[in-house]
């Protein structure tokens, strides 16, 4: 059996450096470090930080007042934020800086006085923290159907902004559907959409191409995941996701010469490898690595934590004030 590995795949540089907050955390301040919310949607991930001593909690009202705390990947809403303030909650927020990005473009649309809509999947904590953002109604459209019901006159100004783990292919056709319904519309440059995103939805495409069936390694509540196994399928080839090697099925690799693997932004390369080695189990396996585009992305850790471990850990009250988070590009 061929297996050929998308590139890129696996971890982003918003998962590799919330980690990387939580991590650092462990290592300077009195255990336990809560974090509000799965730092990334992925129970290995989860599981390895709770064994370093890590508390994950869905709400602030499990956590004891001057526990360091840090806010997951995803960010969170404003009143989670003024909530932690006013108890006294010592907070690193490693809200990925590119999530960042969408809440102050949501900011800056308001402030300019138009009405804001946002593309995203209702429910997840990206969506919910970018509603909860922005001052004034915010509303949120799903699909091209959902543009048709907005209750809003459409010469009024309006903008748009996107959940990060929609890619360019993703929001095309609602974008489209805005611009044919409102007469003054506005939204970013295409240019700002998550680069991992697109990079491993355009890798997962040109897989596709190639393979018979195609794996996806991933939570099944992780939003870029489940849409690279739709990807897949949508491209008529059978794709399922996959949490671990232990949950591969024979069933699906039965006949298959050439099976296709990536592995969502929140995926660690160990659970690939865990994959492969499942796969191994069912018979000899080649891998090769399609070419790809290479990721050099990094962003920035908080001040706090950006100085080296041996110089100590500065004192708890400097994380309550907050700190810029810069971008580190290509
Ligand atoms: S997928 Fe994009 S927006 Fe989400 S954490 Fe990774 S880099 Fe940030």
């Amino acid at each position: 059996m061929q297996v050929i590995l998308a590139q890129p795949r696996g971890f982003c540089a918003g998962v590799v450096r919330a980690i990387e907050i939580v991590e650092r955390a462990l290592d300077k301040y009195d255990h336990p470090i809560y974090v509000r919310h799965e730092i990334v949607h992925n129970r290995h991930v989860v599981d390895s930080l709770k064994a370093k001593g890590a508390r994950f909690v869905e709400d602030l009202s499990e956590i004891p007042p001057n526990a360091v705390t840090i806010f997951s990947a995803h960010g969170v809403s404003r009143t989670v934020e003024e909530e932690a303030a006013a108890r006294h909650i010592p907070v690193l927020d490693a809200t990925c800086p590119l999530v960042t990005k969408v809440h102050n473009q949501g900011k800056r649309y308001i402030a300019q006085g138009r009405t804001l809509i946002l593309i995203g999947h209702a429910g997840h904590p990206e969506v919910e923290g970018t509603m909860g953002q922005v001052s004034g109604p915010v509303f949120l459209v799903q699909n091209e159907k959902d543009v048709e019901t907005l209750d809003i006159p459409t010469d009024a100004p309006v903008a748009y902004v996107t959940q990060t783990t929609l890619s360019v292919d993703d929001t095309r056709g609602i974008i489209a559907a805005l611009r044919r319904r409102f007469t003054d519309i506005v939204g970013p440059e295409t240019r700002d959409i998550c680069y991992a995103t697109q990079n491993r939805q355009t890798a997962v495409r040109e897989l596709s191409k190639l393979v018979d069936v195609i794996l996806v390694v991933g939570a099944n509540n992780s939003s870029n995941s489940n849409r690279l196994r739709e990807i897949g399928a949508e491209a008529g080839v059978p794709s399922y996701l996959i949490a671990d090697g232990s949950e591969l099925k024979a069933e699906w690799v039965r006949g298959a010469r050439t099976v296709g693997l990536t592995a969502g932004a929140s995926a660690p390369e160990v659970l690939v490898e865990d994959v492969i080695a499942a796969l191994r189990r069912l018979g000899p396996v080649e891998v090769s690595t399609l070419p790809g585009r290479q990721e050099t992305i990094e962003f920035r850790l908080p001040a706090e934590l950006a100085q080296d471990r041996s110089s100590g850990a500065p004192p708890v009250a400097a994380l309550v004030e907050g700190h810029d988070e810069g971008l580190e590009t290509e």
